[in-house]
Order: structure tokens, then sequence, then C-alpha cells
């Protein structure tokens, strides 16, 4: 199986807050289940039980040790505030509205906040235009729909293989940038 990264921000979205299956994910994003899985484990989303296929999970217990042990300074990716979690810029903001339970908000987020001048509504997706989950500057941030978002990036890897297959290697590496109205 080959190893497919999934956007972090549509795996939460389509997994925590539309409550989509696994298989259901899969099927949308044209991947293997397995796939889809791999990316949940990686980007430390915990898996529903689907009955007798539990797997190895850490308990919310366990993990809340890890990330005590690596909070703030302690964290070795800290950088004045800011951590990197699973690839994304996060900065300590507790009591923030859009902070995790750690306090911690994706920079993206904030950044395309401020843009428009309003907090981002939970539904609203940032999307790295040039691929590149750090690069924050507010040319490379699109906000939108989870749906446009898989649109998106389903284009992206279709364009890929597809000029993989003719020419051998991809030409381009990341769609061009698409800009839509900064409302909705
Ligand atoms: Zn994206």
């Amino acid at each position: 199986m080959k190893k497919i990264p999934i956007d972090e921000d549509v795996l939460r979205r389509a997994y925590i807050i539309e409550r989509k299956t696994v298989q259901e994910i899969a099927d949308e994003l044209g991947l293997w289940d397995g796939t889809v899985r791999k990316n949940l484990i990686r980007h430390g989303i915990l898996l529903r039980s689907t009955g007798p296929r539990v797997g190895k999970r850490l308990s919310d217990f366990h993990r809340s040790q890890i990330s005590k042990s690596k909070r703030g300074n302690k964290n070795p990716v800290w950088k004045g505030g800011r951590i990197l979690s699973h690839g994304y810029l996060c900065i300590s903001m507790p009591g923030h509205p859009m902070a995790d339970r750690l306090g911690y908000v994706p920079e993206h987020r904030i950044i395309a906040s401020r843009a428009l001048g309003r907090p981002l509504k939970p539904e609203e997706l940032v999307h790295h235009i040039n691929g590149n989950p750090c690069d924050n500057r507010k040319q490379n941030l699109l906000v939108c729909s989870s749906a446009y978002h898989t649109f998106l990036h389903k284009t992206k890897r279709i364009l890929k293989n597809n000029l993989k297959e003719i020419w051998g290697e991809p030409l381009i590496q990341e769609m061009p940038s698409v800009k839509i109205s900064e409302e909705d």
C-alpha cells in the first residue's frame, strides 16, 4: 500500500465533526480504508471503536501524559510559544475560542481569521495552496468549505497521477492557486 498523506484538517473534519466512518472517508477520497486509518493514527486522531476491531490505541490518560511531558519548553520543537504538531505550526493561546484542550491553535487558522477580520467557523477549513503546511503567509492560505477542500485535494492527486503516467514523473507539484471569495 502506497503511503498517501491525507491533510489533517480534512481528516479531523470528516472523522470527528462529520462523524463519517473510515470506509466513508476512504470512498470519498478514492483511497483504501487502511490508508485512511493509518493517516488518522499518524495525526494522533483517536479511532472510534468499530465493534470487534479494536486495535492498539493509547488511552486518553496515556495520551495526556505524553502531551504533558512535551508541553511548552520541554517540547523539542518549542519555538517561543509555537510548536510543531502533526506538521502544522500551533500557537499557545490558552482560552482562545479556537484552542484545543491543551490551549493550542493552529497558526494558519489564526492568520486566516485575522485576514478575514472575523473568527473562523468550525466548518471552514484552511488550505495551504503550495502544499507546505508550515507556509502560513496569507497568500498561501485559502479558506474553504470541507467539500471544496476535498475537491481540491482530489483534483490535485488526479492531476499528479495522470501526469506521472503520461510523462513518467509529475510536471507540476501543486495545484494552481484558486482564489475564492473571502466570504462564504
Ligand atoms: Zn488542504
